[in-house]
């Protein structure tokens, strides 16, 4: 653990680590969704999918890079604290499935933004790092970026949401 804190809020490694988890996890799952969008024949979501995958990849990246500056953490599973956020990235997509209709996965989507979002969003307002304080302020406003990507996506493309069929034993979403 770092030694100049032990939370994503006091610790800028520690941030680091929650950050390259999130935005990892969560292009995996949108790759995921992608390529089962693009069997599925359904491109036009397949490049939302591939698109929000970039953005994760992206972050990622950079994120990894930052890194190379400071000084690195590696934390077990049960040492990441999303602070109370309901969902990180990825548990929002956790319940995905090849039968979900792309109105729904547009739903996770959304909802795996606004998670990503309000986790660092919390991160910014609780921080009493200095420097976590402010990029988490500037990871949200692009999660805040990608949460209107989707909405603006979801509004031009009824028609696409509508192709598939509703499924007659749709998968729980959480609420
Ligand atoms: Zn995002």
């Amino acid at each position: 653990m770092s030694k100049s804190g032990t939370s994503a809020l006091d610790s800028l490694p520690v941030f680091f680590a929650h950050a390259l988890a999130l935005e990892t996890e969560a292009a995996e799952r949108y790759q995921e969704l992608a390529d089962v969008m693009a069997v599925h024949n359904n491109p036009v979501a397949a490049e939302l999918f591939q698109k929000l995958a970039g953005y994760g990849h992206q972050h990622a990246a950079e994120v990894r890079e930052m890194m190379e500056n400071a000084e690195s953490v590696s934390l077990a599973p049960w040492e990441y604290d999303w602070g109370g956020v309901e969902a990180p990235e990825t548990s929002a997509m956790a319940d995905a499935d090849y039968r979900m209709t792309s109105a729904h996965v547009m739903q996770m989507a959304l909802k795996t933004e606004q998670a990503a979002h309000d986790y660092y969003a919390s991160v910014a307002a609780k921080a009493t790092d200095d420097e976590v304080r402010r990029l988490a302020q500037e990871f949200a406003e692009e999660e805040a970026g990608h949460v209107q990507y989707v909405k603006q996506w979801i509004a031009k493309n009824p028609v696409t949401l509508e192709e598939l069929p509703e499924d007659d034993d749709p998968a729980h979403m959480p609420e």
